[in-house]
């Protein structure tokens, strides 16, 4: 069996595919972990983005980097 080096995180920014606001990372974190959806294992961002929303909180800035990160996923 394969050690589980991975914990839930709740980010402000709902899943695209199934709107849940629980992602999964990586325990090690590094900056350039993929983030995916702990539902739907659906590819959200890199770690260093989620932390950056994590520590911005709710607001505008924070509003602001989810619409990058969302928008980004049309391109
Ligand atoms: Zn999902």
């Amino acid at each position: 069996m394969m050690p589980d080096t991975s914990e839930d995180i709740r980010l402000p920014l709902a899943c695209p595919s199934c709107g849940s606001h629980l992602y999964r990372v990586n325990q090690v974190r590094n900056p350039t972990d993929e983030v995916h959806c702990a539902s739907c294992k659906r590819y959200l961002c890199d770690y260093h983005e989620a932390a950056e929303m994590l520590e911005k909180g709710p607001g505008d800035e924070a509003e602001a980097l989810i619409e990058e990160v969302v928008n980004r996923r049309h391109h």
